[in-house]
């Protein structure tokens, strides 16, 4: 199983420039962060336990949010519990979640790190999570196969409140595109780059991801950014070195 250093990168070369300033790189993306929350509004926390976001979370991979909350209701309707979808025949769990990419590989993987998790804790209640430190709960998440940097973010941001920042494609091709990181840096990468630039704190943490998201699914989409619909212009690299010129 994979592991994962969670520690925020501090003053480095990572972020692809040769000599970034990391105080103005810090304060632009608190910028970023604070102007897009007053667009957009603040977000709310969820009320998912941290197995149930787990289980949300691998089915969003590369699914649209409507399919994915569709399946995850479908899960609950057909099997009532968590623990009912662990020791289901997995082509039943593969049926009920067939409108999501990849069933034939999500149905698997969640009885697995389903059985995984009973395995080693008993049962399937991942609520001792909010107890741990962050990279301690991290760590432990992350050894499950299938279960990388951006889904062991989600859970422990969205549903424990830890402050722990996922980079999901919208994060990453906005930071990108406004040089809070280089063109070059992975999204993996992006998780603690980008972290070392915000506050530690959840709320923080989650505005900015909040933030980004939204904006990369209504303005600053993938083909075409609609720049002039923006209203972070002058905090965009992007913006001062191919718009303008
Ligand atoms: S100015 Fe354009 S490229 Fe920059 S963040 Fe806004 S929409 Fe994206």
């Amino acid at each position: 199983m994979a592991k994962q250093t969670t520690r925020p990168a501090r003053n480095s070369a990572d972020y692809g420039y040769p000599s970034p300033d990391m105080m103005a790189l810090s304060a632009r993306a608190l910028a970023v962060s604070q102007r897009l929350t007053e667009n957009y509004g603040v977000s709310t926390w969820s009320k998912k336990d941290p197995m149930s976001m787990l289980v949300d979370i691998i089915l969003s991979h590369r699914t649209k949010d409507e399919q994915t909350a569709a399946a995850y209701d479908s899960l609950l309707k057909k099997f009532g519990s968590w623990e009912a979808v662990r020791d289901a025949p997995t082509n039943e769990v593969q049926d009920a979640i067939a409108n999501v990419n990849w069933p034939e590989v999500k149905a698997p993987r969640l009885q697995t790190i389903m059985r995984q998790i009973t395995e080693e804790r008993g049962n399937l209640d991942l609520n001792f999570l909010r107890e741990l430190p962050v990279e301690e709960a991290a760590a432990w998440l992350n050894r499950f196969e299938g279960v990388g940097p951006k889904t062991t973010a989600c859970v422990l941001l969205f549903s424990c409140q830890l402050p722990l920042l996922p980079v999901d494609v919208h994060v990453h091709r906005v930071s990108g595109r406004l040089g809070l990181i280089g063109k070059k840096v992975t999204a993996d990468a992006a998780h603690n780059l980008l972290q070392a630039l915000l506050p530690n704190d959840p709320r923080s943490i989650y505005n900015f991801h909040k933030a980004l998201l939204r904006h990369g699914q209504r303005v600053c989409v993938y083909e075409h950014p609609r720049c002039g619909k923006c209203a972070i212009t002058d905090l965009c690299d992007y913006y001062k070195t191919v718009v303008k010129a």
